[in-house]
């Protein structure tokens, strides 16, 4: 989702969350409503903000969005913050101007923008960099339930950033921030996963306070996994491939992880999937090195043997089966069976149907 689509459905929920009698919406009438309160309340603001500009913004929208206390303004304010902190919408980038708007969002009772001016703060984006400012912005925002000021407040407790050193404190506030898990929202607070995947860290390295536990450490492992957290993608592409932190050692599962976390173009997990594909030519079943057989309808997974292809073609949950069938290769034949070479008379078994290197 994108930042002006988080910042708009923030602006919602911080309003539903305060509001009393018709204003309430239940949460089916959120989820089923929510597409088109987007686009409304973003073509609105659009406009307006448009409108502002061409009279040299000095409009009413702007004026308005200043001065207004209310959580109408409060959205809008959060909404031109946004702007400036990405440059869009007409708005040229300028962290200066995306601070002060964060900061009148936040005045008129914004919890998200309250968090980006800690964010702000934290980094010196257009403000003084003060780790104590980032802990006071993000204290304030945790109190009003914010998941991602829950969890940045969390890992400065964590490392002592701008605030005393408190472990037990640290963990309270990922576990707060984590519950937001299943508020049916979970798209709006991008922290919500890696709280989920510092908990997993706090099981499996025992820190935090926290007894050693591999069963917690792996559900929240795969939780956040789920939600392509980077961070957590990484830590199962290890525990899988490795066989550690009480998972089942499976090399298949493992380059599933490192593919998603490539996808999300998390750290060095392209690079390390090349290495593991490209030069050491692994058997995409059990990783051993210099495999030299290739899968014949992609001609791209190589694997050592007919076993070995087997075990991917029946992995339970990541066969190669899904991924090969939406696979394009100048050489692989999209109408072959994986298992049999266009060289090979159908009635050939499996070993001699790979097509060799
Ligand atoms: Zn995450
Ligand atoms: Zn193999
Ligand atoms: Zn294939």
């Amino acid at each position: 989702m994108d930042r002006i689509a988080v910042a708009l459905w923030s602006s919602l929920l911080e309003y539903q969350k305060r509001a009393i009698g018709i204003g309430k919406l239940s949460p089916e009438e959120l989820k089923t409503k929510r597409h088109s309160f987007l686009s409304e309340a973003h073509q609105r603001m659009s406009r307006n903000l448009a409108k502002d500009i061409a009279e040299g913004g000095r409009g009413r929208f702007r004026q308005r969005a200043k001065s207004s206390k209310d959580w109408k303004g409060a959205g809008e304010a959060l909404f031109i913050a946004t702007c400036y902190a990405e440059g869009i919408e007409g708005v040229g980038q300028d962290t200066e101007e995306a601070a002060i708007w964060y900061r009148r969002a936040s005045i008129a009772g914004s919890s998200e923008a309250q968090v980006h001016l800690g964010a702000a703060y934290g980094a010196g984006n257009g403000v003084i960099q003060s780790w104590k400012t980032a802990v006071e912005k993000f204290g304030k925002s945790a109190a009003q339930e914010n998941a991602s000021a829950q969890y940045l407040l969390a890992t400065c407790y964590s490392s002592g950033k701008g605030v005393t050193k408190d472990e037990s404190k640290a963990l309270a506030l990922y576990r707060l921030a984590a519950a937001h898990h299943d508020s049916g929202n979970p798209e709006a607070y991008a922290s919500v996963c890696c709280a989920q995947n510092a908990l997993g860290d706090c099981y499996n390295h025992s820190t935090h306070g926290v007894t050693r536990n591999n069963i917690h450490a792996i559900k929240f492992y795969l939780e956040a996994a789920e939600s392509n957290c980077g961070p957590a993608l990484m830590n199962c592409f290890e525990h899988y491939l490795n066989g550690t932190c009480g998972f089942q050692r499976d090399f298949i599962l493992a380059i599933k992880y490192l593919r998603d976390a490539a996808v999300q173009e998390h750290g060095n997990a392209l690079h390390l999937i090349q290495n593991i594909v490209c030069e050491s030519r692994a058997c995409m079943a059990c990783g051993k090195p210099k495999a030299t057989r290739k899968c014949a309808r992609c001609c791209k997974y190589r694997y050592c043997n007919a076993s070995c292809q087997m075990v991917a073609w029946k992995h339970p949950t990541a066969s190669h089966k899904l991924r090969c069938q939406g696979a394009h290769s100048p050489r692989g034949n999209q109408d072959a069976s994986p298992f049999t070479s266009r060289a090979c008379s159908s009635g050939a078994n499996l070993e001699s149907a790979f097509m060799a290197e």
